[in-house]
């Protein structure tokens, strides 16, 4: 920005150095620039005018009360002035009418003052946000003017601005902003530059960026608002895409990968040894990946798939073009469990293939692992499956060809970096498994710099889950399901919450469920499964699972990721108003595996809250993982969702992950118009572009090595 947008805050009039200490601290608004983006958090519309009936109507009218009540604008006289109350909690209420009706104005606390002011026979504008109480329609401490005629051409939606309470009790109220604001704008106009090009405000039909913020501030209508809203949320996602997308070019340009195209064992895998047939979308992806592998350049790909779609499969594939070529393969994963069980499914393959495998966590005893290490080095261990024991240094491949992460979201950026390393001529290539399906916005903007493959297809035949919201009263007809699908064969889960700050009362929790089962059923063998237990003794309930020794699964959450067996077709969790959507869908998935019918059974209590309420009823509509997670990504907003670590990622200034999806398609379809015109941005028409990232690049974190 020009010199004049670095100008500090305090010299624009009326604000002074002392004002100025306080927007510092309490906003961060340094200079006239911070202070230009300092936008509205919203508008109130004093293009219109309300009758006392309409706004009556807003009230009784059956449909609308259901809404929140707006803010009015009324033109009217106060007909009758009174006070009532006691000394100590007195009101003035002030009957306000305008020949349609009459409402009551009341003030708590000024009283002398406003009744002082207040006249009768003269025309007020009133403007506040209206109540219904005690059979009548107030508002309270209204905003109060005489009624000019300049009011009706007064037609714009004021802004409202954030503040904090230390701001307001030294007079830095919204309605001051607003004057300052003003003031900034009128000397701003000769100093903003345009920051797109010329062939983009074409393209798309957008307003200029001076007039997109002077409308932001002072929308002249309602649509003047909406068109500097696009232009200025088009803006910020153009710029975030096109240096996402330019540090995937700099980087396919930088990493050279090994080539992996000689497919022999994939095909004998292929044509021999696959129990299933693959659905129409792992083929896709395989090729997706089989053209990454032999084009020359690093692969960071990331594959994303429901619960159940068959990743696992998919990975083991891509590994075997890997292997074929004389190189290693690794697959980490984010629990024991779950590594081991990835072990124990590809080992089925491996055998018959006669390749190597082994297992590496942090409970593989010291001289496995002596032994573990040196085969790696020496190249005759073929596949590497581990937790993040795998990352540490005395782990050395003779060659990595392929790392494969699953399930991403529980691994730290710097733990995936580890892994890049492991090789000394070239990184391996890299893929991503993810099960946590995240909505397009997001993975446009987290992931804009990887590859993408969709897995968008579950394998033919399973039966959509059953899922059903019983309440803890319900429980015996609950338990008579149970019974009942035993019966035919079937194994259940039941999970119970646990939360770390409670974790002694929900390990309670646990032990009291599984006793109370184990006396609802005594005919029946029962696991129990935790994270506090030492890992031998998970792995040997588990196998008692799998091998339908027991009938139930009594655990905690442990189960959520990745945990297969086939045969279990009831997943019914307890308290499950505590649990976030995708971990409800996680858990969900861990049945609806096999053939059979399955089902999800949700248990509450009565008292629910709203967002607990909307989470259930999601659950129960449907089973759809990218449905779901853009409802998380609704009521969660998307630093929640993708966890502290990435939150920074999501400081947008004005543009909305959750709801503007759509402007973030058409922003980063126009970047990539332009990249794919000119990659390195030397165009004569592009330097205001080149400009504004440059520009930003010396403010920005390295995104380069998340992925
Ligand atoms: P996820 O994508 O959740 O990791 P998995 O890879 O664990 O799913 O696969 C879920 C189950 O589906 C496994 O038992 C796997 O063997 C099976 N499976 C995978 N692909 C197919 C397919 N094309 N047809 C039938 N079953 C499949
Ligand atoms: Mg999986």
């Amino acid at each position: 920005m020009p010199e004049f947008f670095r100008t500090s805050i305090e010299f624009l009039k009326g604000v002074g150095p002392q004002k100025a200490v306080l927007l510092n601290k309490e906003l961060e608004i340094f200079t006239f620039g911070d202070f230009i983006q300092y936008y509205p958090f919203r508008y109130e519309d004093r293009t219109k005018f309300y009758s006392v009936k309409e706004v009556q109507n807003l009230f009784f009218d059956e449909y609308s009360s259901k809404r929140q009540t707006p803010h009015v604008q009324i033109v009217g006289e106060i007909k009758h002035l009174e006070t009532v109350g006691s000394k100590y909690k007195k009101r003035l209420v002030a009957y306000f009418g305008d020949g349609t009706g009459e409402i009551e104005l009341i003030w708590f606390q000024g009283i002398q003052y406003v009744t002082k002011k207040l006249q009768s026979g003269v025309q007020y504008v009133v403007f506040g946000k209206p109540n219904f109480y005690n059979r009548s329609i107030n508002i309270a401490h209204p905003e109060l003017e005489i009624y000019t005629p300049a009011h009706d051409k007064a037609s714009y939606l004021q802004p409202i601005y954030s503040t904090t309470e230390k701001l307001k009790n030294k007079f830095i109220d919204s309605k001051n902003m607003g004057k300052w604001m003003a003031t900034l704008l009128q000397t701003a106009r000769t100093h903003v530059n345009e920051s797109l090009p010329d062939k983009l405000l074409q393209q798309f039909a957008l307003v200029g960026k001076f007039e997109a913020l002077f409308n932001i501030h002072f929308p002249q209508s309602p649509a003047n608002l909406q068109k500097a809203q696009f232009r200025l949320k088009f803006e910020e996602f153009f710029y975030i895409q096109l240096r996402l997308l330019m540090m995937k070019v700099a980087r396919v340009d930088k990493f050279k990968g090994q080539i992996f195209k000689e497919a022999g064992l994939l095909t004998d895998f292929y044509n021999h040894h696959l129990p299933f047939e693959l659905t129409d979308a792992q083929k896709r992806v395989i090729k997706e990946i089989y053209a990454d592998m032999k084009s020359g350049k690093q692969m960071n790909r990331l594959m994303q798939g429901d619960v159940g779609s068959g990743k696992t499969i998919v990975a083991f594939i891509c590994m075997l073009l890997v292997i074929g070529s004389g190189a290693q393969a690794a697959l980490m994963a984010p629990t024991e469990i779950l590594a081991e069980q990835h072990y124990r499914n590809l080992k089925f393959f491996t055998d018959k293939l006669s390749l190597n495998i082994a297992l590496l966590t942090g409970s593989t005893k010291k001289k496995d692992r002596r032994e573990l290490h040196a085969k790696l080095e020496a190249g005759t261990l073929n596949i590497l499956v581990g937790t993040h024991a795998l990352l540490e240094e005395v782990v050395k491949f003779q060659n990595l060809g392929l790392a494969v992460i699953d399930e991403q979201h529980r691994f730290g950026v710097a733990q995936r970096a580890k892994l890049w390393a492991k090789n000394k001529g070239h990184y391996p290539h890299v893929l991503v498994m993810t099960a946590t399906p995240i909505p397009r916005t997001l993975a446009m903007t987290l992931y804009g710099d990887l590859d993408v493959s969709t897995i968008d297809e579950l394998p033919k035949g399973r039966k959509p889950i059953k899922t059903v919201h019983r309440f803890d009263s319900h429980r015996l007809k609950v338990f008579g399901f149970i019974r009942e699908q035993v019966k035919t064969g079937r194994q259940i889960y039941i999970v119970y919450p646990l939360i770390e700050e409670s974790e002694k009362m929900d390990l309670k929790n646990l032990e009291d469920g599984y006793e109370s089962m184990r006396r609802a059923f005594p005919e029946y063998n029962l696991s129990l499964l935790h994270g506090r237990m030492k890992s031998e003794d998970k792995e040997y309930e588990m196998q008692r699972f799998l091998n339908k020794e027991t009938q139930i699964m009594i655990a905690t959450t442990v189960i959520e990721v990745g945990v297969d067996v086939p045969n279990a077709s009831v997943m019914i969790i307890e308290n499950a108003e505590r649990f976030g959507l995708s971990q409800l869908h996680q858990l969900r998935g861990r049945v609806g595996r096999g053939a059979e019918q399955s089902y999800c059974i949700l248990m509450t209590g009565f008292k629910l809250s709203k967002e607990a309420k909307i989470r259930i009823d999601t659950m129960v509509r449907t089973n759809n993982g990218f449905d779901i997670s853009e409802t998380d990504l609704k009521l969660r907003g998307p630093g929640d969702l993708m966890g502290t670590q990435q939150s920074g990622i999501m400081d947008l200034l004005i543009a909305d992950l959750a709801k503007d999806n759509k402007i973030l398609e058409v922003a980063r379809s126009a970047a990539i118009e332009i990249l794919d015109d000119d990659p390195q941005l030397e165009k004569n028409e592009h330097a205001k572009v080149k400009a504004q990232i440059n520009k930003q690049r010396k403010h920005s974190v390295n995104w380069s090595r998340i992925s």
